[in-house]
């Protein structure tokens, strides 16, 4: 499938961001193992290797990866929205899909470049408020109506963040598309409200301790913004051109394996594997350009809802994160590893 939907650029962009070093991690003696070198190009240094054998350190300890963009402790959000996210707008307003999302082991930064703070919001709040803005300046004959609607996938099941009361949903394939039956749909234009809606529902996500981590996100939180239009000239029957808009923080990537944990939590690594499995199978086969491999949307609940928004017309950028730390340097491997693979063969 070629990209489409308006701009010539390339219907997948992978960026990569490198979160600060914490003052923990250096009270614990990490010390920094991935650098950013320019906008492109990242650097990881494998700290379990010894740094006084010169000749094996030219050839082995330093592994460079490229990326569309890479960002690192100096960046704000605001240049990571700017790169992966804004162009978006107009694209979903002119009735196509996107999606965004940010990958990452636990603790690299996903929840702080997609919710964000008070002081520095993250990219939903961002586009929120930029598309609302964007809507104010088109031309009075087009009517919008924007909904936006947050879900949780936990464990292979749907649960709406704004309405946890409602228990699990499910998902149904109609004419119309991929849709979650009873999924709240929200109208507001108050950017304040907005932020408050975001951050109840983020307390709603299922989090768990682990043995790695004190809390780890186990669950895909998904930002679903809809934007429904009518032209009042051209459009004179009922035709609705509806965009849709994706923004995932999805679950920490660290590998099951790494959390001496048994039963229950064993069955939940697994779905998570197999939804951020079956999204990089996606992704994987998307980015060939020849179109030659097979897109299976059907392996997890996460691709299912996506099926509409990923590939074809959609435009689609993966913001992978990781830490800079010498702890977390398998982690920050597999990110780059699995971020790299994304990218347009
Ligand atoms: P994740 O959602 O991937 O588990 P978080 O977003 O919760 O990780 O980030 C872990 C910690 O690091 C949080 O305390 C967060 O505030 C901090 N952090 C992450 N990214 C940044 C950043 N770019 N700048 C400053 N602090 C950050
Ligand atoms: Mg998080």
């Amino acid at each position: 499938m070629t990209g489409g939907g308006g701009g010539g650029e390339h219907p997948l962009t992978v960026v990569l961001r490198i979160r600060p070093l914490m003052n923990e991690e250096e009270l614990v003696g990490c010390h920094t193992c991935a650098h950013k070198v320019d906008n492109n190009m990242v650097v990881l240094m494998d700290p379990t290797e010894d740094p006084d054998d010169i000749l094996r350190a030219n050839r082995s300890r330093e592994k460079k990866y490229i990326f569309d963009h890479a960002f690192d402790y100096k960046s704000t959000t605001e240049e990571v929205y700017q790169v992966t996210t804004r162009h978006l707008i107009d694209n979903v307003i002119s009735g196509y899909n996107a999606t965004v999302f940010a990958y990452g082991a636990t603790g690299a930064g996903k929840t702080y470049t997609m919710l964000g703070t008070d002081t520095e919001p993250g990219i939903m709040y961002r586009t929120l408020s930029d598309l609302f803005s964007a809507m104010e300046k088109t031309r009075s004959d087009n009517t919008y109506k924007v909904t936006m609607s947050y879900l949780e996938i936990y464990n292979e099941m749907i649960r709406d963040l704004l309405a946890p009361a409602a228990g699990y949903l499910e998902l149904r394939e109609d004419a119309k598309g991929v849709q979650v039956a009873g999924l709240s749909e929200i109208m507001t234009k108050s950017t304040l409200e907005i932020m408050e809606l975001l951050k109840e529902g983020n307390k709603e996500r299922t989090q768990e301790p682990t043995a790695a981590n004190k809390t780890s996100s186990r669950s895909h939180a998904i930002l679903m913004i809809t934007v429904k239009q009518k032209n009042r000239i051209r459009d004179t029957k009922d035709t609705v051109r509806i965009g849709k808009l994706f923004l995932i923080d999805l679950a920490g990537s660290e590998r099951a394996s790494n959390t001496h944990n048994r039963g229950k939590r064993m069955v939940e690594g697994a779905h998570i594997n197999r939804s951020l499995l079956a999204l990089g199978n996606c992704i994987n086969a998307l980015s060939d350009k020849n179109g030659s491999k097979y897109v299976n949307y059907r392996d997890s609940k996460l691709t299912r809802l996506l099926k509409d928004s990923l590939g074809g017309n959609c435009k689609t950028a993966m913001i992978a994160h990781i830490s800079p730390a010498s702890g977390n340097f398998e982690e920050s491997r597999n990110t780059l590893v699995y971020a790299d693979r994304a990218k347009s063969i």
